[in-house]
């Protein structure tokens, strides 16, 4: 098995796998499931700083992201889509899906949205249901203040739904600092779980917008509105898959126990490998606005993306990750979220880099473990 330093999924500590090994009730019939689902929603509340009903949902984090604009969605709908990122573009596809009718705010790739540039936008159009934006955009490790931008949404009456997926509990969000109406996250990337579930965190706002639609929401598993009163009604709308909310548990409990060095550590961790990227001549993709989670390097001239990603995997055993879309070739990148967020584990990695870079006659002009080892002491 390869050592798995990609942005996405990220390791799985014991403790969470051993967690998804449990004995399975059955989750529509015991009362007590529907305690500890909740509980576990409370935590996912906390953890972001809001009273703001939290869900957990049977799906990729990509279900997150469909079930948001699924259910605010309606035929004719104008939303905004800020686009400054291969996800952020994405958006706009699930608007046209279900009815809507997508205007991008198209913004630089190499860096964060600038709010007065949005501002000067929206003085000339705001009549949008929504906006859609992005906190760290993975494919190329932007990072939007997505607390800002929705609070300067909110002033012109437009509601938020923000992409956090590779974000949350790598960067620090605040939800009660924020309107933010729907807030996307998954269990894969910073909180280091398997694939396979999908996290939202719905206002009151938007379970409103939800119940005051005119026409019935267009999806069924995708439809969040479905999940508003399981509790009181006891019933999910489909069989929640116990062995993965296990595990969510197990990894929520984990942060809660490094909550309050957590963030530090992923803002050392990712200023270290930036300095020692940086020092060695190796380019990063962004101008400015580089999230704590992911280092995305330009793929530098004389070798290839595959190259560097298949040298890795064969001559160290550890895998990072390519890019697609738009940035496919352009970019590879360092995963160093949840578990992998470890001086030893991005250590290993920039060696394994450097070997491989200087494999192919590519030179760097400094040790990039060492460099990245002394940042840190
Ligand atoms: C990983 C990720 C998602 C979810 O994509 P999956 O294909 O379901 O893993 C959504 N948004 C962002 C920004 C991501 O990084």
């Amino acid at each position: 098995m390869y050592k798995i330093m990609t942005a996405g999924p990220t390791q799985v500590r014991e403790n969470v796998r051993m967690a998804r090994s449990l004995e399975c009730t059955n989750p529509d019939l015991d009362p007590a499931f529907f305690d500890f689902y909740k509980e576990t929603c409370e935590m996912l509340s906390k953890a972001m700083h809001t009273e703001n009903k939290a869900l957990i949902l049977g799906g990729e984090g990509i279900l997150g992201l469909e079930a948001a604009c699924a259910s605010l969605t309606e035929s004719g709908d104008r939303v905004l889509v800020i686009d400054n990122g291969v996800f952020g573009k994405g958006f706009a596809d699930f608007v046209k899906i279900y009815g809507g009718e997508p205007v991008s705010f198209v913004s630089d790739y190499h860096r964060p949205v600038e709010l007065s540039e949005l501002e000067a936008f929206l003085q000339k159009d705001n009549n949008f249901k929504y906006a859609t934006v992005v906190h760290c955009d993975t494919p190329s490790g932007v990072l939007n203040d997505v607390e800002e931008i929705s609070k300067l949404l909110d002033r012109y009456g437009i509601m938020t739904v923000a992409d956090s997926v590779a974000g949350m509990f790598g960067e620090p969000l605040d939800l009660s600092n924020s309107k933010i109406d729907i807030l996307c996250g998954g269990s894969q990337k910073a909180l280091s779980c398997p694939p396979g579930l999908t996290m939202l965190w719905v206002s009151d706002r938007a379970f409103r917008a939800m119940e005051d639609r005119k026409t019935p929401i267009a999806a069924f598993y995708a439809n969040i509105l479905l999940f508003k009163d399981y509790y009181e009604k006891q019933v999910f709308p489909y069989t929640m898959p116990v062995s993965d909310i296990n595990g969510l548990r197990a990894a929520l409990e984990n942060y809660f126990e490094m909550e309050d060095s957590i963030y530090d550590r992923h803002a050392r961790i990712a200023a270290a490998t930036r300095k020692a990227l940086t020092e060695g001549g190796v380019p990063l993709y962004l101008e400015k606005g580089w999230s704590n989670t992911v280092t995305c390097i330009a793929v530098p001239e004389g070798i290839t993306d595959m190259e560097i990603l298949e040298g890795m995997e064969k001559d160290y055993n550890i895998m990072i990750s390519g890019c697609f879309d738009v940035l496919a070739g352009k970019i590879v990148r360092i995963g160093h979220m949840g578990e992998n967020c470890y001086e030893d584990k991005v250590a290993e990695t920039l060696d394994a880099l450097q070997g491989t870079l200087e494999k192919k006659g590519i030179q760097v002009k400094c040790d990039l473990a060492e460099t990245f080892r002394k940042e840190l002491a």
